[in-house]
Formats: C-alpha cells, sequence, structure tokens
C-alpha cells in the first residue's frame, strides 16, 4: 500500500469527526454541508428542518448552531462543493496557498507550540507534488518553515514581508513605491528572499524591546518577534488585564508614526505601514511563478484570520480562483468557501492531491505544471 493510499486509509475521507458528532447530521451534511445534494437551500428551509429535527430527538438546537448552518449556505462547505469546484478548475492550474495557524495546525495557547500533525505534513506534501504551494504565514518564515518542514514548499513569513522566492528570474511587480526589486536579496543558504520591509528592521527591533519590557509585567502576556512584524500574544492575559496591555502597547506604537496595529486571534500584530500583506504576496508569487498573466491559473486559498481576507480580496478581484475560509462560527467574509476547521482542511487537501493524482494518471507532471514549474516535478 502506498504512503498516499495508507493515509486515506488512515482519514477514511472523514469529515471531522468532532463537529459531525455534535451536530445532528441528517440536516449539516445533506441540507447544509453538502450543497451539491441539496435541495432547498433557503434560509427558511433549514430553519425549519433544524426545528424538525430539534423536536423528533427532543434536544434543543444551539442557536450558535443554527447561525453557522446558514452563514455555510453562503460560504458553502468546499469538501461538499469538491466536484463543482474542480470541474470549474478543469484544464486551469491551481496554485495553493496556505496559511498556517487556525488551518494547517490548531490554534493553541503556547504559540510556540502550535505543531501540525504528520498527517497533515504528509498531506500538505502530497498536495505540492501535484501543485505550487506555498504556506503564508505571520509567522517568521525561518519559524513556519521549522513547523511545516517541507523542502516542496514556498515559504512566506511575516504576513508576506519575507518572501523565499521561487528559483527563477524575477519579474516586476506591481508594487508600490515601497516595494521594488531591490527588496531582494540572498541569504545564508543561497535562498533568494523578497523582503518589501527591510528598511524598517531597526525600527522593528527597538518596538520589540519596548514591548517585551511591557510584556514582562502582565502575566500570561508573550512577544513574538516575526522578523518584519511582532505579535504580542494575549490568549493567557487575565481578562482584566487585557485593557492595561493593549493601552500600553499603543503607547509604544504611539512614538512610531510608520507603524501600525492589527488584531488577530488573541493576538494585536505590530507592522510597518507598508503597502504589503497576503494578497500582494499571493499576486508576488503568482508573478514568480510566471502566472501572472495567465488566464489559465486558478489560485487557491485557505485561511482562518482577518490577515486572510486581504488573499481572499485578490482572488475575488481576479475573478477566478477558490478562496476558502476556515471558520467554526459565522464571520464577514470575502471567501466564496468554507471548511470548519483544520481537520477539514486535511480531508479537503487529501482529497485534493488524489484528485490530481487520478487526472494526472495519463498526464506527465510537466504537462500539469507548465515548461516554467517542471523543477517542482521531482520534490
Ligand atoms: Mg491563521
Amino acid at each position: 500500500m502506498t504512503n498516499f493510499a495508507k493515509l486515506n486509509q488512515a482519514t477514511g475521507f472523514q469529515r471531522s469527526s468532532t463537529y459531525d458528532k455534535q451536530k445532528v447530521q441528517p440536516i449539516s451534511t445533506k441540507v447544509v454541508k453538502n450543497d451539491e445534494n441539496s435541495g432547498d437551500l433557503s434560509l427558511a428551509s433549514i430553519a425549519s428542518n433544524l426545528h424538525d429535527i430539534s423536536t423528533i430527538v427532543n434536544t434543543p438546537i444551539p442557536s450558535s448552531d443554527i447561525a453557522y448552518s446558514s452563514w455555510v449556505v453562503e460560504h458553502p462547505s468546499a469538501l461538499g462543493s469538491f466536484d463543482r469546484m474542480m470541474k470549474a478548475a478543469k484544464g486551469k492550474r491551481i496554485v495553493v496557498f496556505l496559511d498556517y495557524d487556525g488551518t494547517l495546525s490548531p490554534i493553541v495557547d503556547d504559540p510556540d507550540r502550535a505543531f501540525m500533525s504528520n498527517e497533515m505534513r504528509a498531506a500538505v506534501r502530497e498536495v505540492a507534488k501535484y501543485f505550487p504551494t506555498a504556506v503564508i504565514s505571520g509567522r517568521s518564515r525561518d519559524k513556519v518553515k521549522g513547523f511545516v518542514q517541507l523542502s516542496n514548499v514556498y515559504y512566506a513569513g511575516s504576513h508576506g514581508m519575507d518572501i523565499m522566492v521561487p528559483p527563477k528570474p524575477l519579474k516586476p511587480c506591481d508594487a508600490t513605491n515601497h516595494v521594488t526589486a531591490t527588496a531582494s536579496a540572498l541569504d545564508k543558504e543561497g535562498d533568494m528572499l523578497f523582503q518589501p520591509a527591510k528598511r524598517f528592521l531597526p525600527a522593528i527591533q527597538e518596538i520589540s524591546i519596548a514591548l517585551e519590557e511591557i510584556a514582562r509585567k502582565i502575566e500570561g502576556a508573550r512577544v513574538e518577534d516575526n522578523r518584519f512584524c511582532i505579535s504580542v500574544h494575549y490568549r493567557k492575559v487575565r481578562e482584566e488585564d487585557y485593557g492595561i496591555l493593549e493601552e500600553k502597547v499603543k503607547s509604544v506604537i504611539e512614538n512610531y508614526p510608520d507603524f501600525h496595529l492589527t488584531r488577530g486571534k488573541k493576538v494585536l500584530e505590530i507592522r510597518p505601514s507598508i503597502e504589503w500583506n497576503k494578497g500582494h504576496a499571493l499576486e508576488y508569487l503568482l508573478d514568480t511563478l510566471g502566472f501572472s498573466n495567465s488566464g489559465d491559473v486558478f489560485p487557491l486559498y485557505i485561511g482562518d484570520d482577518r490577515t486572510d481576507e486581504d488573499a481572499f480580496k485578490v482572488i475575488e478581484a481576479r475573478g477566478q480562483g477558490f478562496p476558502i475560509i476556515v471558520s467554526s462560527i459565522p464571520k464577514d467574509t470575502k471567501a466564496a468557501f468554507s471548511l470548519h476547521d483544520p481537520s477539514e482542511v486535511l480531508t479537503f487537501l487529501l482529497r485534493l492531491a488524489r484528485w490530481r493524482k487520478t487526472s494526472s494518471s495519463s498526464r506527465s507532471l510537466a504537462q500539469i505544471w507548465g515548461p516554467g514549474n517542471s523543477h517542482k516535478a521531482n520534490c
């Protein structure tokens, strides 16, 4: 049995067991989660069905479940929509972009222990065999690379401000005045890097020291140096201390007008104010991979946080591709599709790799990737 077959067997391509066990399955699977088999998907129909099931099993269905089910109608499950998605992508080149925290790994209290499972790593490795694949994270590039530990994917850290460039000649990108080809350099391992915020490094180090000083005085606060941005984690900070922490962080940033504060999941992030985000990173990677003007490319982006919305917007503006949000609660998003949690991401990635493996059996990888990317076929 191949490793891939073992993986399939191990996961069984089943949906998240935890989620399914919590749900009244006939409704969430047949009516809501699997939009390809759905009949009447109106909100009234869903609410009515949920009410009927609730009556049958005599167990109240939480309003949060009903809200989620309604939200999924607007952002259908990428698992339930898989066949339709692949039909739309037929003959196109899918390029895969993946966020890390909350997408490939669970959100955990200790950011240093946000490990991805071996199953997830194997799934990403499989996907990267068949599609150009990049991980775009808010973490430092080195840290996310250390978590993922795969040599056949591209890495972009610091929300895309630190990109390990594919080994192809750089092309001009639609960059701002802050972002030019001079931002590229070789690192100590000889990789070509694109670092549009490099000039901010001295200030970032100063800010980092100031924030460390603050964090030392607030129990549970933790500063993470992401190289071109800084995270202040407060997942373990007492609720009554959060206001103090936020005020102190803001007071530091006030001294640095070239920086601003953003918020993620239980984290404050301090970033240089340049027009560069995960959406720009997605475009830049497509550009350097040779897909900038290709109408045939289908970017697929999976992410769970606000910073991923920038990439969703880019895909929406391109008019083709698959923006997929990972969320177990309803939220405003530009994503067209959804996955409930990282376990559904795992299932989706395995299915994607299996789909291409099956459909490519009569074609060479070079045909799939195009002439500029045949080097990846050996990864
Ligand atoms: Mg994330």
